[in-house]
């Protein structure tokens, strides 16, 4: 999960803090990969420029906005939190909103068009699940987007998880009750998408109030549509603690004339629900696998499309910032980081499995993972592999320009 992700680097910083008694800063730079040099991030930028003029020539494409996962400040890398779109011709379908992805948005389409207003162009959002890094420019979109194209006769539909409806079982080490653990918002402790924007006008009252009564912006009640998808009746389901990825079929969240978007539960235990999405077009497919473990429900989802968009975690990582002996606190971050993402070495056989054709990793964890070392991700997979970074853009199906 990836708040523990998060979690992780923090008990590593301190136990070196604690053994060595050095700074925090080179406390961080023993856990984290090597920074990429001045000369590497020229030719990094020349070489995701020539992948945007290339997509440029496909109706349908796959703009990557941001590839890291995890809510961390990743130090030598300026890869931003998870977020992806797929444009076909002049509509832009979002996929997670992680930090950054305004901006990455706006560069990523921005000269295309008026080189202003990209927003204007997003049909849709859709939210694989409420993690930070999935959602933490969800608030920029909402309040910048007023002023750069949101409007009330297009308004933008946001489409996430609902309700979890019961708490997550949680781990308290050895001689603390979990009952003795603080719970945020007690009177919905797990709010959806729908409570979550709602939540958000209350937070940014002040903003929105000035912005709607004396800039006379539209209201955003009127400009954004935020809907909890609503997951079909699954045989076999008990509850999200009990059965969180039953076995299902995929079903249909959105369908407009360019794309018919569906979903299925996959397994980022205890976060629940969270989602993979598929989006079908005329040029070719696209699955996003979210947050997830090795996933049936998503081999499912993804068979025979055309790009895999998959998650992964270095497990050497995992075991360099928590190396044994661990301490039972330790042992419990280990094993949910293991056991809440899929390992580098493991999504290859996912992509093999789904027979797609291209398999392209987002959500690098860490973020600073060098391209070297995620190579591992080919193992079993006799498709093109490609490492994602912040802004590349890959067409789908045929040129049309
Ligand atoms: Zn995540
Ligand atoms: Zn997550």
């Amino acid at each position: 999960m990836c708040h523990v992700i998060g979690e992780a680097i923090e008990v590593a910083v301190g136990r070196r803090q604690v053994l060595t008694g050095v700074a925090a800063g080179a406390a961080a730079s023993l856990v984290l990969g090597k920074p990429a040099s001045a000369a590497e991030i020229v030719s990094q930028r020349k070489r995701i420029e020539a992948t945007k003029i290339e997509a440029a020539q496909y109706r349908t494409k796959l703009m990557l906005l941001g590839t890291a996962g995890g809510p961390a400040f990743w130090p030598g890398t300026d890869r931003r939190s998870t977020s992806s779109a797929v444009a076909v011709g002049d509509a832009i379908y979002m996929v997670d909103c992680g930090d950054g992805a305004g901006r990455r948005l706006q560069d990523a389409w921005g000269s295309e068009t008026d080189g202003a207003s990209a927003i204007k162009d997003v049909r849709a959002l859709f939210l694989t699940h409420l993690h930070s890094d999935h959602i933490a420019d969800y608030p920029t979109l909402i309040l910048y987007g007023t002023f750069a194209g949101l409007q009330v006769k297009t308004p933008l539909k946001v489409f996430g998880p609902g309700r979890r409806g019961e708490m997550e079982p949680v781990f308290a080490p050895s001689g603390v009750a979990p009952t003795s653990l603080p719970v945020i918002n007690p009177e919905n402790p797990t709010p959806g998408t729908k409570d979550m924007t709602g939540y958000l006008y209350q937070a940014f009252a002040t903003d929105l109030n000035d912005r709607v009564r004396d800039t006379h912006r539209p209201d955003p009640n009127l400009t954004i549509v935020a809907q909890d998808i609503v997951i079909p009746e699954i045989a076999g389901f008990k509850s999200p603690n009990e059965t969180p990825e039953p076995k299902m079929e995929p079903f249909k969240v959105y369908e407009d004339d360019r794309v018919r978007v569906s979903a299925i539960l996959v397994n980022h235990f205890p976060v629940w629900p969270a989602f993979a999405f598929r989006f079908d077009t005329d040029d070719g497919s696209i699955v996003f696998s979210g947050d997830t473990c090795v996933s049936e429900n998503l081999i499912r989802l993804a068979r025979g499309a055309d790009i895999l968009v998959h998650e992964v975690i270095l497990s050497a990582w995992v075991d360099k910032i928590l190396p044994a002996p661990r301490s039972e606190v330790e042992e419990s971050i280990h094993n949910h980081l293991l056991n809440a993402h899929t390992p580098v070495e493991k999504v290859g056989k996912v992509a093999a499995d789904a027979g797609v054709s291209m398999l392209v990793l987002s959500h690098i964890v860490p973020g600073n993972a060098r391209s070297e070392e995620l190579q591992t991700a080919q193992h079993g997979f006799g498709g093109k592999l490609v490492i994602g970074e912040d802004l590349l853009q890959i067409g789908v199906g045929k040129k049309r320009i």
